[in-house]
């Protein structure tokens, strides 16, 4: 080798060593910011052409970032939509298809894949329904912060309790980052405000006084404001990536549907989607093409050097920032919510400018020349829909194999949710007014979609709860038995008559629907308690025992059930047994009359009468000091 080669290798080795340490992938990851706008329609936004409105910080980041014109939600309802943005997966895919659905283990989220990336992860929500400890269970993975609801609320209003107005969540995650200050950060921030009740704060009530939704958007749209504001005045913004997104639309009445849930139109499903990336890149840049928010979680995971997990159902839309492409990707939609009421569950495909919906009665729109999907030209021969359903049977093998599970049957004898909507608007009203601590109101609506449909489950559950609550008793067993023969696999109805009987003193009835209850779900710890009570008060000991004793498996500390088996033990003539653990139990529960009381009954029946009398004289005290 001659010595000039060796010292050109060497210049070239030189140059690419200094390249490598000035290469892109040397830069430090970007803080990441991704926000869901609750009940977001696309066209509710102002940059999205809307006039009604004003969103001056969604406009601006819009300015600062990609715009995507046409983003669509696989879900209209919040935990699932939520749950397909965090894991790039279709619904049928990671599973969550309704609230309290626990996120499986086996689908990483976009929170543990950057926090695998040495990522500081923090989620802060809006609405209790996505709490990880109750009704959004797997949420938490991977955040080192989630920022849920107290678990006891003293007060009955629903900020605080049920939902948190937009400017409280910034506010704590700007008080998360400034004790945080350590990056890169991954931050969910969620804003709930846009979804019904419309109750915004002043000034936006007065101004949209008569477009409360609007007003609710306006004020989510100035708490965004104020978090862009933090995170310039600390210097995070300008090498950030953002995100912000819709979770799902809004029905305002259109197809007869008011909120969302139960239809597949654009009208919950075309949400809006901005990206802003770190530096200038894309700034101002508006894309056209069909994209879905499934897209999300491929997309941050690029931005920051990380790999996307083999199974996922979205793509990164990296190819639209520069221009590279304008392709349209196909978007499919899927809702479970009707199967709650009973009804048939929806899918769609929304592809090369028509949307199929997949129901008993399926429809098919001609998008460009009919964009509000008001005329149906579904033909069983058109060869759309024959692409549509090939497309949807695809995607439910390739769902099912992520799932590791068959292939679902699909319900067809169910009815079709379009003849249930009106019903769907009422239930969804009276549950908002029960929400709020309005049972009258919310009485009156049960009763009216009643009027619609005699034999509804859900209506006749929820009329029942409420007359339980105002101790209208005969008429909540009336209702739960209605309830529970419609569904006779509907365990908390037969609980909830249970109740009712028991307080109508009808103990053979409470007994027989209890014990109907706990056949279907065993490890009801409340059934277990109220069916020993039963049986206490029908003078079987004995089956109380047994009650009390599986209760106790359930929940090893309860006082009240080890009390239940005293008494039972008492029943029996076994009072040196119950004797014995009231006196334990007396130590750490000296202040409980009950105790006390059955106390005295185990030392009479042992003949110990001083000691029963010095009990029955404390148990006295006791309650008469309450
Ligand atoms: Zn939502």
């Amino acid at each position: 080798m001659k010595p000039v080669k060796v010292l050109h290798t060497l210049y070239i080795v030189l140059i690419l060593s200094a390249a490598a340490a000035s290469a892109p992938s040397k830069t430090p990851p970007p803080d990441i910011f991704l926000i869901t706008i609750d009940t977001l329609r696309a066209d509710h936004v102002h940059c999205y052409g809307y006039t009604g409105v004003a969103t001056p910080a969604l406009d601006a980041l819009a300015k600062d970032g990609v715009r995507f014109t046409q983003a669509f939600t696989p879900s209209p309802i919040t935990n699932t939509s939520h749950a397909s943005i965090l894991t790039g997966l279709l619904p049928g895919s990671h599973g969550v298809t309704d609230f309290g659905v626990p996120l499986s283990v086996s689908h990483p989220t976009v929170a543990e894949l950057l926090k695998a990336q040495n990522y500081h992860t923090a989620a802060f929500i809006g609405a209790v329904i996505l709490d990880s400890k109750s009704l959004a269970p797997g949420f938490d993975r991977g955040f080192d912060y989630y920022d849920n609801f107290p678990e006891h609320s003293s007060t009955k209003s629903r900020w605080g309790r049920l939902e948190r107005r937009g400017m409280d969540v910034v506010e704590h995650a700007e008080n998360w980052l400034s004790k945080h200050p350590a990056g890169p950060h991954f931050l969910w921030v969620h804003l709930y405000d846009p979804h019904d009740p419309y109750e915004p704060p002043a000034p936006y009530s007065q101004v949209y006084k008569d477009h409360l939704y609007d007003g609710e958007i306006a004020y989510a749209d100035s708490a965004l404001a104020h978090f862009i504001t933090y995170l310039k005045r600390s210097g995070m913004y300008g090498n950030s990536v953002i995100v912000a997104a819709g979770d799902h639309g809004e029905g305002l009445g259109e197809h007869h549907e008011d909120t969302h849930g139960i239809f597949l139109y654009d009208s919950t499903t075309h949400v809006p989607l901005i990206v802003k990336l770190p530096g200038p890149r894309g700034a101002g840049a508006v894309v056209t093409a069909q994209v879905r928010t499934l897209d999300i979680m491929p997309t941050l995971l690029e931005l920051a050097s990380a790999s996307a997990p083999q199974k996922k159902d979205g793509d990164s839309l990296e190819p639209y920032f520069d221009g590279k492409s304008e392709a349209a990707r196909p978007a499919f939609g899927e809702t479970d919510y009707p199967l709650r009421f009973g009804w048939a569950p929806l899918r769609s495909v929304r592809s090369d400018g028509f949307k199929f919906i997949e129901a008993p009665r399926p429809e098919l729109y001609d998008l460009p020349l009919d964009p509000a999907e008001m005329t149906n030209k579904y033909e069983p021969q058109d060869a759309r829909v024959e692409k549509s359903l090939a497309m949807l049977a695809e995607v439910r093998s390739k769902e099912a194999q992520l799932q590791g599970s068959s292939i679902p049957a699909q319900e067809s004898s169910l009815p079709d949710p379009k003849d249930k909507i009106e019903e769907q608007n009422l239930l969804h009203t009276a549950m908002i007014a029960a929400e709020d601590n309005r049972p009258a109101d919310a009485c009156k609506t049960l009763e009216k979609a009643l009027a619609l449909d005699p034999k509804s489950p859900t209506a006749l559950r929820q009329l029942g709860e409420l007359e339980l609550q105002a101790g209208d008793y005969v008429q909540a067993a009336h209702h739960f038995k209605a309830a529970a023969e419609i569904r006779p696999d509907d365990a908390v109805a037969l609980f909830h008559e249970g109740q009712a009987l028991e307080k109508t003193r009808d103990l053979g009835g409470a007994r027989d629907v209890l014990e109907a209850s706990l056949k279907l779900v065993p490890g009801q710890f409340e059934a277990r308690l109220l069916l020993g009570q039963v049986y206490l008060g029908l003078k079987d000991p004995a089956a109380a025992e047994d009650q009390y004793e599986a209760a106790l498996l359930l929940q090893p500390g309860s006082v009240e059930a080890q009390l239940g088996l005293a008494d039972a033990q008492i029943t029996k003539g076994n009072f040196a047994e119950a004797a014995q653990s009231l006196q334990a139990l007396s130590k750490v529960q000296a202040k409980n009359a009950h105790l006390f009381d059955l106390l005295a009954k185990a030392y009479s029946g042992l003949g110990k009468k001083t000691e029963a009398q010095q009990a029955a004289t404390k148990a006295k005290l006791l309650s008469s000091n309450k």
